[in-house]
């Protein structure tokens, strides 16, 4: 039975609630995705359960990034670095086209937090600790050179620049990849399963959770030797339920990107600048849109739907207009934007960009193990560690014997690219010719071939079956291979989740949506009042990431 489809639901629901599993994994973002793979492929039976879609929580909602560990340099956290920085290598080599070098150009300014001879050493040390080799060691440019690269940084300022290497990534699909993957090495997994409460067995030890369908309704029950809550911000809520709070807890911090046509906000280059307020934001081209963030503030309200508020937006403006003055951006140019909520770990005494972005494991006495903290980078590391303790623990109370942890020769997102990122270009270059003999631009290869890999000659396969070689065909071929080997179930998964339109190409989402709904209703035999549900729900989506309200919480200042 192929699981990936989202067809075979309630084969896959079945399962979920008559088997016995060594591992159950509460949460679908990169944490849980990455610990699924991490347990399944040592030889454990392992289920996950995500209550909406993977991904849908800050998983989606990073500056897509998989760093270096720069910023732990500051705080003179050596040991980090070093690891941080061999971890993304590891992270690339798995996933070359999903991973992508990104150099990122370090401005300096007059009046700036860094000078010219900090930032060179800072940078080599840098380098020398993370393990930084070839084209990707840092430069130090004058001012003309930076000019060069970036025409839009303001003359009048700038005094130079230092270039490093930062790796782009799609945080969703990273994420989707590393499910797929665990499924592929025998895990269950399920969107749309949300764990409502644990089951105790003998000396009060979790032996399982009770579940909610939500897409149909139904309750089920589903047992495991271990649990594991990987629900990000929503830890704790399951820690409450477990009744397992201690002295620590989460602190919850929202950041905020927003985007802009690429006419509008023309950047050639990513730009790592100061605000006046100390902090660092990013601004990003990418594909046909230039993006920028993110905001860094105290979050108490509806985890489910954070919002990009007018403050938040006009902070990010306000700083792109200072460094880049002759765009004059405004508030009506922001095409899109998204809000994702940091799941810190609480620090007494320290701000939101103070707290560390470390990890941590929890244990409780009912055997519930949370994780909590860390970034996008360190999921794999982070998975390892977790499963190193369930590993442990398991074996500790059973005849049963796993491997060590085997993910960093996992390949991510099908065929492996032999060559790295020289194969990953070779096989865009060969797509665009393919592409292009049909009538469609070079952007739709870069597209295919960042998010999907090698999996586009699947979607292409889609394509050339389809009559309509045109951009709708190709849409309708990605939405056929999301509901084949994905586990599309709605139009915000595909819109969202599975290709990022809503955030980098939202005027494909308003040219296309109703099709692609007439598509789902036909495969799904969709009622109209369904379709109508979906359509509404991806309007209220594109409403939220491009209609800005005042913030509600603001003290306004008379
Ligand atoms: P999540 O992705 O939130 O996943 C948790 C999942 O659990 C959710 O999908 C949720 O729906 C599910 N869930 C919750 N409760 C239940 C339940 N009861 N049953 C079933 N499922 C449940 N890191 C980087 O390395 N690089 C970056 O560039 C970067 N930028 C960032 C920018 C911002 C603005 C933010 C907020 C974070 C950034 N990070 C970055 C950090 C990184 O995004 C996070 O560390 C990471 O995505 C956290 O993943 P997670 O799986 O722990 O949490």
């Amino acid at each position: 039975m192929r699981f990936q489809s989202a067809t075979h639901r309630p084969d896959l629901l079945s399962q979920l609630s008559e088997r016995n599993f060594d591992l159950l994994v509460i949460g679908g973002g990169a944490t849980g995705a990455g610990i699924a793979l991490d347990a399944a492929s040592r030889g454990m039976a392992v289920a996950l359960v995500e209550k909406k879609d993977f991904a849908f929580g800050t998983s989606s909602r990073s500056t897509k990034l998989i760093h270096g560990g720069l910023r732990y340099l500051k705080q003179l956290e050596i040991k980090l670095v070093h690891e941080v920085g061999s971890e993304r290598a590891t992270v690339h080599r798995l996933a070359p086209h999903l991973v992508v070098s990104e150099p990122m150009l370090l401005p300096l300014v007059k009046g700036g937090t860094y000078g010219k001879w900090a930032t060179a050493f800072g940078l080599w040390v840098y380098d020398l600790l993370a393990g930084v080799s070839g084209k990707d060691r840092r430069v130090m440019l004058g001012k003309s050179h930076t000019l060069e690269k970036e025409p839009l940084l303001r003359e009048d300022i700038l005094l130079g620049s230092g270039r490093y290497a930062e790796y782009r990534t799609d945080d969703a699909r990273l994420t989707l990849e590393n499910i797929k993957a665990a499924i592929q090495h025998g895990a269950l997994v399920a969107n749309y399963v949300e764990a409502t409460g644990f089951h105790y067995g003998e000396n009060q030890k979790i032996t399982g959770v009770t579940a909610h369908d939500t897409l149909g309704g139904k309750s089920l029950d589903i047992r495991a030797k271990l649990v594991i809550n990987a629900a990000g911000p929503w830890v704790d809520e399951l820690r409450q339920k477990n009744q397992s709070m201690n002295q620590k807890r989460l602190f919850l911090t929202k950041g905020v990107h927003i985007v802009f046509p690429k006419e509008r906000f023309p950047l050639r280059q990513s730009i790592y600048f100061d605000v006046p307020d100390g902090r660092m934001i990013f601004a990003i081209p990418r594909g046909k849109v230039t993006y920028v963030g993110t905001t860094d503030t105290e979050y108490k309200a509806d985890k489910d739907r954070p919002l990009t508020y007018l403050d938040d937006v006009t902070y990010l403006i306000d700083a792109s207009n200072r460094l880049f003055p002759s765009i004059k951006l405004r508030v009506e140019d922001v095409v899109s934007s998204w809000a994702g909520l940091r799941p810190l770990i609480f620090e007494e005494g320290k701000s939101a960009s103070e707290i560390s972005r470390k990890d941590e494991i929890f244990l409780s006495d009912t055997g519930l193990i949370s994780i909590a903290g860390g970034k996008l980078t360190g999921y794999r590391k982070m998975a390892e560690k977790v499963v190193d303790v369930a590993a442990k623990h398991i074996q500790a109370h059973s005849n049963q014997r796993f491997t060590s942890c085997l993910t960093k020769k996992i390949p991510l997102g099908g065929l492996a690219f032999d060559r790295g990122a020289v194969s990953v270009d070779a096989y865009r270059d060969q797509l665009r010719e393919e592409l292009s003999a049909v009538g469609l631009e070079a952007y739709q290869a870069w597209y295919l071939v960042h998010l999907y890999g090698r999996q586009s000659d699947q979607i292409l396969d889609y394509f050339r079956q389809g009559k309509d070689l045109s951009e709708r065909g190709l849409i309708l071929a990605e939405l056929a291979y999301g509901l084949e080997e994905e586990m599309v179930h709605t139009l915000t998964d595909f819109f969202v989740r599975r290709t990022g339109r809503l955030y980098f190409d939202i005027e494909s989402v308003r040219t296309y949506a109703e099709e692609v709904a007439a598509a789902m209703a036909d495969h799904f035999g969709w009622s109209e009042s369904r379709i109508s549900f979906e359509l509404q729900s991806l309007h209220q989506e594109m409403e939220d990431v491009s209609v800005f309200r005042p913030n509600p919480e603001a003290v306004s200042v008379m």
